[in-house]
C-alpha cells in the first residue's frame, strides 16, 4: 500500500510538472483527487487492512492527497503568473500613439442658420412662435388678404389634402393665428422659423420644401424707419458689419407698402461683379408695413395700432453666408457636404 502510495505521488508530481496550461492542471487534478481517483480508492479499501496498518495508511493517503493539491495550487499560481505577464508583454501601452478619432455629427447648416436668426432677433426683443405644418386655407390665405380668387394665390400653389386643408406655403399663418390670440393688443413682437411647401420645380435655387423665418411688429407707431433699422441691424449681425441695405419698392397682398431689401454684395463689396450681376446688390428678402385689412381682420383696430412684417428664405441666407451653389446640397444628406459645417 505505501508503495503504491508513494508511486502516485511521484507520477501525480511529474504530471503536474509538465503541465503547460490551466486545463492540462485541471486533468491531473481529476484524475488524482476526483471521486473515482486512484487515492480515493486506497481510502475505501482500508477496510481490509489489519488494525495496526489502517491508521499508517490512512495518514500516509491524507498526506499524498494534501501535497498534490498543494503542488497543483502552486503551479496553478505560476502558470496565471506566466500568462499574465506573457498578455502585458504582448500588449504594450504607447501613451504618447495619437488617439482614436470619434466620428462626431454637427448641426445641419440650415438648423445652425435658424440659430443664429432666433439669437439675433432674441437680442432685439423678438419671441419665437411656431405653428402646424397643415394649415387651413383661411390662416394660409384669407387672413393674410388673399381671398379664394386672388391672382397671388397663384405664386404660391401647394399641396392640398383637402380644399380648405393644406400644406402651408409660408410662415405667415403663425402670424395670423398669434394676431388673433392677442385679440387686438399689442404689442405683438415674434419671428416664426419654420419649413414650408410649394409646388415648385426643383432646381439649382428651388425646392418643393424650404425654410422661412418671418417676423412681425404691432404696436403704436410702429414706423418704416423702425423695419429698416431692425433689418439693416440683422443684415450687419448675420452677414457683417461693413454690409448695407437697400429697400426697394414691391407687392405683397399682406403688407402696403412692401418692399424688397437687398444686401450690399460681399464679394465685390458693392462695386459689380459676377455673383451680384454687376449690380452690387443682391436680394435677400421682402418685408413692409402690415396691410389695414390684416390688422382688422386680426382683431387689431388699424387707426390705433401699425406694425411691419418680413419674411426671409433660410436657404437662400445659407447659401449667401457660405457661397453654396444648389439648393439641393441641404437635402441629400450627403456627410462631404454638412461635414464642413462642423464649427458653424
Ligand atoms: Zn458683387
Amino acid at each position: 500500500m505505501k508503495e503504491t502510495l508513494e508511486a502516485l505521488l511521484k507520477e501525480a508530481l511529474e504530471k503536474i510538472q509538465a503541465a503547460e496550461d490551466g486545463r492540462a492542471l485541471q486533468e491531473v487534478r481529476v484524475s488524482y483527487l476526483g471521486k473515482k481517483g486512484p487515492i480515493t480508492e486506497v481510502l475505501r479499501g482500508m477496510g481490509k487492512l489489519s488494525a495496526e496498518e489502517r491508521p499508517v495508511v490512512g495518514q500516509l493517503a491524507n498526506e499524498v492527497r494534501d501535497e498534490i493539491k498543494a503542488k497543483l495550487d502552486k503551479k496553478e499560481q505560476e502558470l496565471e503568473e506566466i500568462r499574465i505577464s506573457k498578455q502585458l508583454a504582448e500588449q504594450k501601452l504607447d501613451v504618447t500613439m495619437p488617439g482614436r478619432p470619434v466620428p462626431q455629427g454637427s448641426r445641419h447648416p440650415l438648423q445652425a442658420v435658424v440659430e443664429e436668426l432666433e439669437d439675433i432677433f432674441i437680442g432685439l426683443g423678438f419671441s419665437v412662435e411656431e405653428g402646424p405644418e397643415v394649415e387651413t386655407d383661411y390662416y394660409n390665405f384669407e387672413a393674410l388678404n388673399l381671398p379664394k380668387d386672388h391672382p397671388a394665390r397663384d405664386m404660391q400653389d401647394s399641396f392640398y389634402f383637402t380644399e380648405e386643408l393644406l400644406l402651408r406655403t409660408q410662415t405667415s399663418p403663425v402670424q395670423a393665428r398669434t394676431m388673433e390670440a392677442h385679440q387686438g393688443v399689442g404689442p405683438v413682437k415674434i419671428i416664426c422659423p419654420g419649413r414650408v411647401f410649394r409646388r415648385d420645380n426643383d432646381d439649382a435655387t428651388h425646392s418643393h420644401q424650404f425654410m422661412q423665418v418671418e417676423g412681425l411688429y404691432i404696436d403704436h407707431n410702429v414706423r418704416m424707419s423702425d423695419l429698416r433699422g431692425i433689418l439693416d441691424t440683422f443684415v450687419k449681425r448675420f452677414f457683417g458689419e461693413d454690409r448695407e441695405i437697400r429697400l426697394r419698392p414691391s407687392f405683397f397682398p399682406f403688407t402696403e407698402p412692401s418692399v424688397e431689401v437687398d444686401v450690399s454684395c460681399g464679394i465685390c463689396g458693392g462695386k459689380g461683379c459676377r455673383v451680384c450681376k454687376q449690380s452690387g446688390w443682391i436680394e435677400v428678402l421682402g418685408a413692409g408695413m402690415v396691410h389695414p385689412k390684416v390688422l382688422e381682420m386680426s382683431g387689431f383696430d388699424p387707426n390705433e395700432y401699425s406694425g411691419f412684417a418680413f419674411g426671409m428664405g433660410v436657404e437662400r441666407l445659407a447659401m449667401l453666408k457660405y457661397a453654396i451653389d444648389d439648393i439641393r446640397h441641404f437635402y441629400t444628406n450627403d456627410t462631404r457636404f454638412l461635414s464642413q459645417f462642423k464649427r458653424v
